[in-house]
């Protein structure tokens, strides 16, 4: 049977949002989201973090450091019980002056890329997934890809629900930070069952 996941953002949601990280201490964590991904872990739903990177297509982060980065972020909430099942990254930027990361990619959300790499690789159904983020583009993403959009207040939301609003799309929850979205979603899970 194929396992259903809450993808999650990274920078606004899972963590605060600084410009650019390099390094894993530029990070910090919310520390609401190591109960958040613990609770979803017990119910059985991937906790899987989809990130849009353009800071490795600018040139401000290679690649081989936003993967100690993400090591580090994964071991950081193994260490307090609470498991991420993947992360999965865009490092493109289409004005990037390395070829390698200039193409108009398929994985920047809110395009689908990442979420088809994770169902791939994990196995997932995707319309019995979710999808949790700070910006337009997280719920556009969610939309996209046949997922339950949850937008969380933290980061950009404030901003992000205004726009999404003028542009008339309605995220399915606005929660007012991640480990309030868990709760939304594990409630919904139990009214509407197995
Ligand atoms: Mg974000
Ligand atoms: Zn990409």
């Amino acid at each position: 049977m194929k396992k259903r996941a809450v993808f999650l953002d990274r920078d606004g949601t899972l963590s605060v949002d600084s410009a650019y990280p390099s390094r894993y201490e530029e990070i910090s964590v919310y520390p609401e989201s190591y109960e958040a991904v613990k609770r979803l872990n017990r119910a059985g739903l991937l906790a899987v973090v989809v990130t849009n990177q353009s800071a490795v297509g600018r040139g401000l982060l290679t690649e081989a450091a936003l993967k100690e980065i993400h090591v580090r972020l994964s071991d950081s909430f193994a260490g307090r019980e609470a498991r991420l099942d993947a992360i999965y990254s865009c490092p493109h930027y289409a004005l990037s002056a390395d070829p390698r990361y200039n193409e108009d990619c398929g994985c920047r959300k809110p395009k689908p890329g990442l979420a088809l790499r994770a169902a791939a690789d994990l196995g997932i159904d995707l319309a019995g997934s979710y999808m949790v983020g700070d910006k337009p583009e997280d719920i556009i993403f969610g939309m996209n890809i046949g997922a339950t959009p949850v937008l969380v207040l933290t980061g950009c939301g404030r901003e992000a629900l205004a726009a999404l609003r003028e542009q008339g799309i309605e995220p399915a929850h606005v929660a007012e930070n991640i480990l309030q979205a868990a709760a939304w979603i594990l409630e919904r899970e139990r009214r509407q069952g197995p």
